[in-house]
C-alpha cells in the first residue's frame, strides 16, 4: 500500500515536470523579447501602450500554440535582447535578430521568418549617394548588431578599403579600432541615439537593416543606392532549451501553410 502511494506521487511528480516542459505552464506567460520602435515587426504605440507588428503577432501565436497563459513583452535593444535570454529573464527574442554561424553557436535559432538587407540612410545635404561616399566617414553603429562588419565586408568587396578584407569570422571583426581609409564606426546604445547623432553632425551615417531605418527615414535624408548582406531573421532561444524545437516546428509549419506570409502583407513588409 505504502508502495502504492509512492508509486502513484513519484509518477505525478514526473508527469508535472513533463507538462510544464512539453506543453509550457497555463498559468505563466511566454517571456518575449521584442523591438519597441522597428515599425512593422516590433512597434510600441506610445498613446495606447500596444505592441504592433509581424514579431508581436507571432509571439502571441507561440504563446498560444505552446499552451502559455499568454504573452509577456519586454522591449531589448541589440546590446540587451542576448543578455536577457542568457540570463533567463525571456523564454525567447524575436527582435529583427539575424541569424549568423558565430551567434549559432551561443543561441538556438527558428527557420528563418524573414530577409531584410542592411543599407545607409544619409542626410541628402551630405550628397552621399552610394558606398563610394561613405569612404572617410564615419558610420553610427548599434552595439551588438552585425552591421559594421556587413558594412566594411561590402565596402571591401567593392574595393573602396584598398587591400582590406574584413576577417573571416565577425568575432575577429574590431569595430572599435577600424579606420580603414579613414573610415570609421562609432558603436550606440540604441537607434535614435545614432539618430539623434546623424541630425547633429557627429556622424555622417547610419547603418543596419531597412527595415529598421523607416523609422528614421525623415525628409531631408535618404538611403543610399546599395543595399547589401541579406539578413535573415528567426526566433532565438537559449541554446539547448526545451523551447527550440517546438519553436522550429511552429514556424517551419506557418511558412509551409501561408501564416507568415499573411502577417507579411497585413503589416505592409513586402
Ligand atoms: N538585425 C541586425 C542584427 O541582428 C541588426 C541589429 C538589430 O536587429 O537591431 O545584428
Amino acid at each position: 500500500m505504502k508502495l502504492k502511494r509512492i508509486m502513484a506521487a513519484a509518477f505525478a511528480g514526473i508527469m508535472a515536470v513533463c507538462c510544464a516542459g512539453c506543453s509550457g505552464s497555463k498559468s505563466a506567460p511566454l517571456k518575449v523579447g521584442v523591438k519597441s520602435d522597428v515599425i512593422g515587426f516590433g512597434f510600441k504605440d506610445t498613446v495606447t501602450n500596444e505592441y504592433q507588428g509581424l514579431e508581436i503577432e507571432l509571439a502571441k501565436k507561440l504563446a498560444t500554440e505552446l499552451g502559455y497563459s499568454g504573452v509577456e513583452f519586454t522591449a531589448v535593444t541589440a546590446a540587451t535582447r542576448t543578455e536577457l535570454l542568457d540570463s533567463g529573464d525571456l523564454d525567447c527574442v524575436l527582435a529583427t535578430f539575424t541569424i549568423t554561424e558565430e551567434r549559432k553557436k551561443s543561441w538556438d535559432f527558428s527557420t528563418p521568418y524573414f530577409t531584410d538587407a542592411v543599407t545607409v540612410l544619409v542626410e541628402k545635404a551630405d550628397g552621399i549617394s552610394d558606398l563610394s561616399g561613405l569612404v572617410g566617414k564615419k558610420i553610427g553603429v548599434s552595439t551588438g548588431s552585425t552591421s559594421a562588419y556587413n558594412l566594411a565586408k561590402a565596402m571591401s568587396e567593392k574595393g573602396l578599403l584598398g587591400d582590406y578584407k574584413v576577417p573571416e569570422s565577425s568575432k575577429d571583426f574590431d569595430i572599435s579600432s577600424f579606420g580603414e581609409k579613414g573610415t570609421k564606426f562609432e558603436q550606440f546604445a540604441d537607434y535614435p541615439a545614432i539618430s539623434n547623432a546623424m541630425a547633429a553632425g557627429t556622424v555622417d551615417a547610419f547603418c543596419v537593416d531597412k527595415s529598421i531605418l523607416a523609422a528614421y527615414k525623415t525628409e531631408g535624408r535618404d538611403y543610399i543606392t546599395d543595399t547589401f548582406a541579406p539578413q535573415n531573421y528567426g526566433v532565438a532561444t537559449k541554446k539547448g532549451s526545451e523551447l527550440s524545437a517546438r519553436i522550429e516546428e511552429l514556424i517551419v509549419k506557418w511558412k509551409g501553410d501561408g501564416t507568415i506570409d499573411k502577417l507579411i502583407a497585413q503589416f505592409g513588409l513586402n
